[in-house]
């Protein structure tokens, strides 16, 4: 297995009196598709807010490429390349495709700079090229409030392309899409990482999707790490299966 991207050792925290991890490590080799899964309420958008340091930890360390990352900032941990996308999409919804990816582009999010870069021809190839790969290449010109939902979900992923990360964070990637959608989604999750060698952590509940989609799976619950293992060892762990009955 190649050497570990994401290293995330006894991460700790909580909100008043509720703990929303507990002392949860775990780590994921460069090039992998990991799963991340657990009943609602179990730390996973948690865990995903401290790796990308969206809120301080209140123990552990979070390393990424070997360099330690709980004391950096959103932006600068985006900038190494780790980004995370939501649950919820964070499309400009007034905007045109085009002009979603132009300021998607890095650099281009201090200000209204990223509007314009229409006149820069790089950047405008480059989105160009990731609307085609997610399918998107008609909608160039149509506003991101006129898309579909599963197409306002493509469009945010590839608007998070626009950065080259190393490594994405997804958040529920196919919540509310169509199954017809869905394949899609998943088709170009695995040729992200196939053609532009992009690690993947995914949060997600639908159990065919991860099963899969994943190398590994963790599995949360009540903010502790559960369980780990290939998908076929977690289908079949009672530890699993409690956590869900139970939920
Ligand atoms: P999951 O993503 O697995 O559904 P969350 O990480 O969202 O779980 O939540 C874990 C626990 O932490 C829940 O009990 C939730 O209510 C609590 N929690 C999460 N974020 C906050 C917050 N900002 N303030 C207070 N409690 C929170």
């Amino acid at each position: 297995m190649s050497r570990v991207l994401l290293d995330v050792s006894g991460v700790s925290k909580t909100f008043g009196g509720v703990v929303a991890n507990d002392r949860v490590s775990l780590s994921v080799p460069e090039g992998a598709i990991y799963g991340l899964i657990g009943p609602n309420g179990s730390g996973k958008t948690t865990l995903f807010n401290a790796i990308v340091g969206y809120h301080p930890l209140d123990a552990g360390s979070v390393r990424f490429d070997g360099a330690e990352l709980s004391r950096l900032r959103v932006g600068d941990i985006a900038r190494r390349g780790l980004l995370r996308t939501f649950q919820q999409t964070r499309v400009y919804v007034g905007m045109d495709c085009m002009a979603n990816m132009r300021i998607s582009a890095p650099g281009a999010r201090a200000g209204l700079r990223g509007l314009f870069r229409g006149f820069d021809p790089e950047t405008d190839d480059q989105a160009g090229e990731l609307l085609e790969f997610v399918g998107l290449q008609d909608k160039r010109h149509v506003r991101a409030g006129e898309l579909s939902f599963g197409q306002q979900k493509l469009l945010e992923f590839a608007m998070a392309l626009m950065n080259r990360p190393r490594m994405l964070l997804l958040d529920e990637p196919t919540a509310g899409i169509n199954p017809t959608l869905i394949n899609g989604l998943i088709d170009r999750l695995r040729r992200a990482n196939e053609t532009f060698g992009i690690t993947l952590l995914v949060i997600e509940h639908n159990m065919r999707v991860i099963m899969n989609l994943a190398d590994h799976i963790y599995c949360l619950a009540h903010g502790r790490m559960l369980a780990d293992g290939p998908p076929e060892a977690i289908r079949g762990d009672q530890r699993v299966i409690d956590a869900y009955l139970g939920a």
